[in-house]
């Protein structure tokens, strides 16, 4: 996307792009020491790939967000088959309740305090502001393992895959994938709590995906969307113009997608102004298994660097943990039905990229409230393939060969999601 503003030290909204409001973020704040694995392929979790990252590197936009202010009380409920009031569905190895039954109801009564192991048929529970919350890793299956390196971080691995939760509530790793939740998490008493929503949304997807009750549909038609066009340039960079580079890269992947048997739909052809809404309803009437927006970044600090991915924020969920930017929980998006599907793919992407551009910083998975994804009947992602407005990004993607390879990235990207979907079965 073509950000023009300022964007530096936090969060800063900084431009009106197509109806859509963007905000950047590329101040640097500290991140926990990463516990990234080593890149591997795993059957059970949404496959762990994506490599380490070194200890002790800063990330960017990740700030810190405190729980002190909280005050409400701590209660303990039993296993969510037993508690119908949420009327969703059950956990500790079985479904997961659909996210249709959100807004989330508090239970009348508590059935349980006692707190027993994961996939023990306990999961313990507290509401915070009439949100519910989780606690880790008592929400999972059995089979995933945690470990409390100190007293306020966790570790979860199922196979192959490693989940961390450090310092900083607004996000987590998974295999040294930064993903940003829609609710800080937090600790009480030694327990770390997620929101059900994430935990539902982000979580359970890639460590347990067969626990999700969402369908997530098998990609095999795929909407293809290459940022601007036309009289839109979208950032500009030492000459060159994104719109340039996302219709090159889009028509790169159509070609090999194409190839594998993909049926490719594009929201424009050549250099032309598609306005939003006209990319938005074209989507609609393709009704696509998996819909992905292609855009390169800016920023009036040259220093932000990197590719990052967004889905759509969460219900009531602010573009980022702890920003002030909450979504309205009531207002019906469509895509909403999709938020499993939405971690899965932009997962399988950043991880692919990550491979294919190890040297290129990943910024993360993140939310932002963007038009372009807001009423997609799939699962939708939008790919920032790196700054147009730092050196380094500028010098990989203006080589054809790079954007021949991150088509290719984002290719096997989309078959490692496929893949992914396929083996959850349903
Ligand atoms: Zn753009």
């Amino acid at each position: 996307m073509a950000l023009g503003g300022a964007c530096v030290n936090g969060f800063v909204p900084v431009a009106m792009l197509m109806g859509a409001a963007f905000a950047v973020e590329a101040g640097k704040v500290p991140f926990p020491a990463s516990t990234a694995t080593p890149a591997q392929r795993a059957p059970g979790p949404v496959g762990p790939k994506g490599g380490p990252k070194p200890t002790g590197r800063r990330f960017s936009s990740c700030p810190f967000v405190s729980f002190g202010a909280h005050g409400n009380s701590t209660s303990v409920y039993g296993n969510f088959a037993s508690v119908g009031a949420l009327g969703a569905g059950r956990f500790g190895g079985g479904k997961v309740g659909s996210f249709s039954a959100w807004p989330f109801r508090k239970p009348a009564v508590p059935v349980s305090a006692k707190v027993v192991g994961a996939g023990q048929g306990q999961t313990v529970r507290i509401w915070r502001q009439g949100r519910e919350y989780l606690a880790l890793p008592s929400a999972l299956p059995s089979d995933c393992r945690s470990e409390k390196p100190d007293a306020r971080s966790l570790k979860i691995r199922r196979g192959t895959a490693e989940m961390s939760f450090g310092q900083d509530g607004s996000c987590f790793l998974y295999n040294g994938c930064k993903i940003f939740l829609g609710f800080p998490f937090f600790w009480e008493k030694q327990e770390l709590y997620v929101s059900r929503a994430d935990f539902e949304s982000k979580i359970q997807p890639l460590i347990h995906p067969q626990g999700i009750a969402a369908k997530i549909p098998v990609p095999r038609t795929l909407v293809l969307d290459a940022g601007h066009g036309g009289k839109d340039s979208g950032a500009v960079a030492r000459g060159v113009s994104e719109k340039t580079w996302t219709w090159d890269v889009v028509q790169r992947l159509r070609q090999q997608l194409s190839s594998l048997g993909y049926r490719v739909i594009m929201t424009r052809e050549g250099d032309k102004f598609v306005p939003l809404a006209d990319r938005v309803a074209a989507t609609k009437r393709a009704q696509p298994d998996l819909f992905i927006s292609l855009h390169f970044n800016a920023c009036s600090n040259a220093g932000a660097r990197g590719f990052e991915i967004f889905c759509f924020p969460i219900p009531g969920a602010a573009t980022h943990a702890g920003s002030r930017q909450r979504g309205n929980a009531s207002v019906s998006v469509v895509n909403h039905a999709f938020v499993a599907g939405n971690t899965i793919g932009a997962y399988a992407l950043s991880s692919c990229l990550h491979d294919a551009f190890p040297h290129l910083e990943n910024r993360g998975i993140k939310a932002e409230r963007l038009q372009i994804l807001r009423n997609n009947p799939c699962p939708s992602v939008l790919v920032e393939g790196g700054f147009m407005t730092n050196a380094q990004d500028f010098e990989i993607f203006s080589k054809p060969e790079n954007r021949e390879k991150l088509a290719g990235a984002i290719v096997e990207g989309i078959e490692k999601y496929r893949a992914n979907v396929e083996r959850i079965g349903h």
